[in-house]
């Protein structure tokens, strides 16, 4: 992780969101945050964001579904326009959440999911504090090595970069005091009730 958007969108691209519509999930990088996302998807009726990055597409990653996959001058032209909500610099490629996402799920009123990490939302509870943010933690060090390592998407020196990350990328969330619940993706049909749970609770609330 190294730079991350600060200044906020404005203008003609600006969104109009007071944010009791937004969950935000971070955590480590192999914690469950993409796995729970597709069950939450299919257990509520939220949508769930797609992002634009500069990193390359996965084997079986398509472009629109998985990501918006932009070349790094697309992406400073985007960031240029104001035409994201947040963005960060991890791994040494850029992610940032289009506005469009935004629209998209006021227009269909339904929640907007950000599987986002840290400095992005930490962002978007600065920019919309009404946001629900969820922190999703591993069971321990073992079983998050274990996850990414078996997850077969990076080389050996990319899942060791993700896995020395990590502690950094939970004392960062913890410090900025932002993330309302965190939760531990021990057993994944738990954590996905708990999840749930936390988001159906705000809901009523909104
Ligand atoms: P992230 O999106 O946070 O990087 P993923 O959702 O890709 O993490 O999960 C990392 C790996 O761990 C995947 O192979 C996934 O299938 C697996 N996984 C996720 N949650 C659990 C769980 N509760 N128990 C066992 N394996 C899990
Ligand atoms: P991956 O390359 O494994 O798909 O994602 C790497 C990291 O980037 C994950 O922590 C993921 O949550 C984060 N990420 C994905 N999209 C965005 C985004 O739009 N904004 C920010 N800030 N982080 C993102």
């Amino acid at each position: 992780m190294h730079e991350a958007g600060t200044i906020g969108p404005s203008g003609p691209h600006a969104p109009s969101c007071t944010g009791r519509n937004l969950v935000v999930i971070s955590g480590p990088s192999g914690a469950g945050k993409t796995t729970v996302a597709r069950a939450l998807a299919d257990r509520l009726d939220l949508l769930v964001s797609t992002s634009a990055t500069t990193r390359p597409p996965r084997r079986g990653e398509a472009d629109g579904v998985d990501y918006y996959f932009l070349s790094p001058q697309e992406f400073q032209q985007r960031l240029a326009e104001n035409r994201f909500v947040e963005w960060a610099e991890v791994f040494g490629h850029r992610y940032g959440t289009p506005i469009e996402e935004l629209e998209r799920a006021r227009k269909s009123g339904r929640m907007l999911l950000l599987e986002i990490d840290v400095q992005g939302g930490i962002q978007i509870k600065k920019k919309f504090p009404e946001a629900l943010a969820i922190l999703l933690l591993p069971p321990d060090d073992r079983t998050l090595r274990e996850r990414l390592s078996r997850r077969g998407t990076e080389s050996p020196q990319d899942v060791e970069a993700r896995f020395a990350k990590a502690q950094e990328e939970v004392r960062m969330a913890r410090e900025a005091g932002c993330y309302d619940a965190e939760v531990v993706n021990d057993q994944l049909a738990k954590t996905i009730n708990e999840v749930v749970s936390i988001i159906l609770t705000r809901r009523k609330q909104a």
